[in-house]
């Protein structure tokens, strides 16, 4: 059963159609099979994935997928010892499983897009069932026997395919599956254990609630907006503020003047769940340690970082702590600016800034020295012309041509469907699909979901990827465009980012395509595309007023927002060090201190030593959900980051800048057709021609070079 469309929403998907086809999408879109026959001339192969289109189809797709798996991986592990090889064993098992990620990319879509309720009901059911059963995959001994068989005799291999191996061998040892029986058993109930104390941690985080009474005095500075919001003014008159909801929260420390506020309401939010996590945490650090040791590392940050580009904890400690210092004049800088605006408000030459502090003076130094009106922005990015000049850019840069095809069917109405070709040899390389505009029960952020991941089939042809953007632009209105805000291009240019890693990558193997790269890689090429926007000569191949097309973006604007950005990005770069390393700190303990480690003071002392000491007996950490699910791995998100302005510095250095064909055909092919094949640093450095560095993201900031 559809849910129709209540007219309001039709209205505005009819308006985004007809906006589209207003501003030069009028011709008719070419025919999908035009480009199947032309992929099959150079042996690859063009096909969309088999979208469900009732909730039945969906647990149908799902439940076929894994039954047929479940026999192709029977037949693999019951083939006779004698007759096993690399072909019979590794790779086609790569081969079986990828059909089964193909039918969970497919139902993991359904699941955030379909406009039947029911639909996306089932579709979120079966996403859990396909995940368990691949997380069941890691412990069937049947199919671990016959791969090391294999692995043992050593065969003779090319890189690709010894990569593969020692991949997946890899995936056995850390799952415990090289280990005695008693001790593999040993390791599963444990690891049971630490998956319930996961789950805890993150539950009482979601059920801490801490209301907070103010009177009108108590609350001076705040908007009159945040005063009559729903919840906030209370019977009684006085004005309940929930500490535990971020922007409530945020919203105080911000705005409300008095500091004596503040600091109550950062002691409230610090402590929110400190009882109940803080023995689960303590208990988390100890199993972690100890699971890494009986399945012989040092601790758990080595275990969590081996799959990734860090490789081990001592790496990616010392990137952070090199960091730390890197930014420290900045950050010491900025400190000093807040400092001096609080001593000027509060009239105290030697005034000491505090940590309920910090956003309310950088609200103000924000409000009164950079401000930037982000909604006048908007005039300059109507949507139609941004998605164009962006195609534009990304298919100059990359030397790829978008063709936009008649969809042979579509989930929702306005979604779109382009081919993407070689732009020199013609020859097509994938497929994308855009859904742009929020609708009832879709998806409610921005992101690239890839629906298929590609591969060599049996005959030695290639079977192109296929990706789709799930976005939530502002839709257009009947006498309006679609006008996005600035940070909406960023996203923009970041999540097609996404799409063309997806499209460009080449593997043999589908465990080494695409997307199945280094975690803490895994964003650094949108994130470096971000950068695209903040550079005048790109915004000048597409951002004009709408109004009048003459009219481009203003380089004091432009300026005027790199400096607001760089304002207290020293303050912000240092808050994200000290959660990293409040992180590692506890992860780099070995099995013996993990039992003892007082977590509260561990993680104090590294926000104390790297930013501005939280208020007295407190313990944020015990409300960090990072570290119940991304734990070791928070440093990630520097990592990618710097790794991303180091790559976009090569652009910037080159004679086109941004827009350098010569430099972005050079990513193409070592970055993204590489995917995963190869060692992603010696992917980045070959890119780079010379090794990582932390000075062009310091320069990012605003540190000047030395
Ligand atoms: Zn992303």
């Amino acid at each position: 059963m559809h849910t129709p469309l209540t007219p309001y929403r039709s209205f505005v998907m009819a308006a985004a159609l007809s906006a589209a086809l207003a501003s030069g999408q009028a011709e008719p879109a070419a025919r999908l099979a035009d480009y199947q026959a032309l992929a099959a001339k150079s042996k690859q192969h063009l096909e969309l994935p088999t979208y469900p289109v009732t909730a039945d189809e969906v647990r149908a797709q799902a439940d076929k997928a894994i039954k047929r798996a479940d026999a192709e991986l029977a037949a693999l592990a019951a083939q006779d010892p004698a007759k096993l090889n690399f072909s019979n064993t590794f790779a086609a098992f790569d081969a079986i499983t990828a059909k089964v990620t193909d039918a969970y990319l497919v139902i993991g879509t359904v699941a955030e897009s379909a406009i039947d309720k029911d639909m996306r009901d089932a579709a979120n059911e079966m996403s859990v069932k396909l995940q368990e059963w691949g997380v069941g995959l890691d412990y069937r001994d049947d199919l671990y026997r016959a791969l090391k068989k294999v692995a043992d005799a050593k065969p003779q291999l090319d890189a690709e395919e010894q990569r593969n191996l020692n991949e997946q061998m890899r995936t056995y040892r850390r799952a415990g599956l090289a280990l005695p029986p008693a001790e593999r058993a040993n390791v599963e109930r444990l690891r049971k254990d630490l998956a319930a104390l996961n789950t805890q941690f993150a539950v009482n985080i979601n059920e801490a609630r801490a209301p907070m009474d103010f009177t009108a005095e108590e609350l001076a500075g705040m908007p009159q907006s945040f005063l009559d919001s729903p919840g906030i003014r209370q019977p009684d008159g006085c004005y309940r503020v929930m500490v535990n909801v971020t922007w409530q929260y945020i919203a105080v420390e911000e705005n409300a003047d008095s500091a004596d506020v503040r600091h109550r309401v950062m002691v409230t939010r610090y402590r929110l769940a400190r009882e109940a996590n803080l023995p689960v945490l303590s208990k988390l650090v100890a199993l972690r340690a100890d699971i890494a040791q009986r399945l012989g590392y040092k601790n758990w940050a080595d275990y969590q970082t081996e799959t990734r580009m860090a490789k081990n904890g001592a790496t990616a400690l010392k990137f952070e702590e090199d960091l730390v210092a890197g930014l420290q004049p900045k950050y010491a800088a900025e400190v000093e600016t807040l400092r001096q605006l609080k001593a000027k408000a509060i009239g105290q030459p030697d005034a000491k800034l505090e940590r309920w502090d910090v956003r309310y003076y950088t609200n103000k130094l924000k409000k009164e020295k950079y401000n930037v009106d982000a909604e006048a922005l908007r005039v300059y990015f109507p949507y139609q012309a941004t998605l164009e000049g962006m195609f534009a850019i990304y298919q100059k840069i990359f030397g790829l041509k978008f063709v936009a095809i008649e969809p042979p069917y579509v989930w929702a109405p306005g979604v779109q469907l382009y081919v993407v070709l070689d732009a020199k040899s013609s020859v097509p390389m994938g497929a994308f699909y855009l859904d742009m505009f929020p609708r009832e029960g879709k998806f409610n952020h921005f992101a690239c979901f890839p629906q298929k991941s590609g591969g060599w089939m049996k005959d030695g042809e290639y079977d192109l990827p296929v990706e789709t953007l799930l976005c939530n632009f502002p839709a257009p209105s009947a006498d309006k465009p679609s006008l996005l805000k600035h940070s909406d291009v960023e996203t923009l240019f970041h999540e097609f980012g996404h799409v063309m890693h997806g499209i460009m990558s080449r593997s043999k193997f589908v465990a080494q395509a695409g997307f199945n790269v280094p975690q803490d890689f895994v964003e650094a090429p949108s994130q470096m595309l971000e950068n695209w926007v903040w550079d005048k000569k790109v915004l000048d191949t597409f951002a004009a007023d709408y109004r009048d097309p003459t009219k481009k973006i203003p380089a004091e604007t432009i300026d005027a927002l790199v400096a607001a950005r760089q304002a207290t990005e020293g303050w912000f770069e240092r808050r994200q060090l000290s959660i990293g390393l409040l992180d590692l700190g506890l992860h780099t303990l070995s099995a013996d201190d993990a039992w003892l480690a007082d977590v509260a003071k561990v993680t104090n002392d590294a926000i104390a030593r790297v930013t501005i000491a939280a208020p007295e007996d407190t313990f944020w950490a015990g409300y960090i959900g990072h570290l119940a699910g991304y734990d070791a791995a928070y440093y990630g998100y520097l990592w990618a980051k710097v790794m991303a302005i180091d790559m976009a510095s090569v652009f910037k250095a080159a004679p086109d800048g941004f827009l350098d064909a010569n430099v972005g055909m050079r990513l193409r092919n070592e970055v993204y057709g590489k995917g995963n094949t190869r060692d992603v640093g010696e992917s980045v450095e070959k890119f780079l021609s010379r090794p990582r560095s932390q000075e062009p993201f310091l320069e990012y900031v605003g540190i000047k070079k030395h």
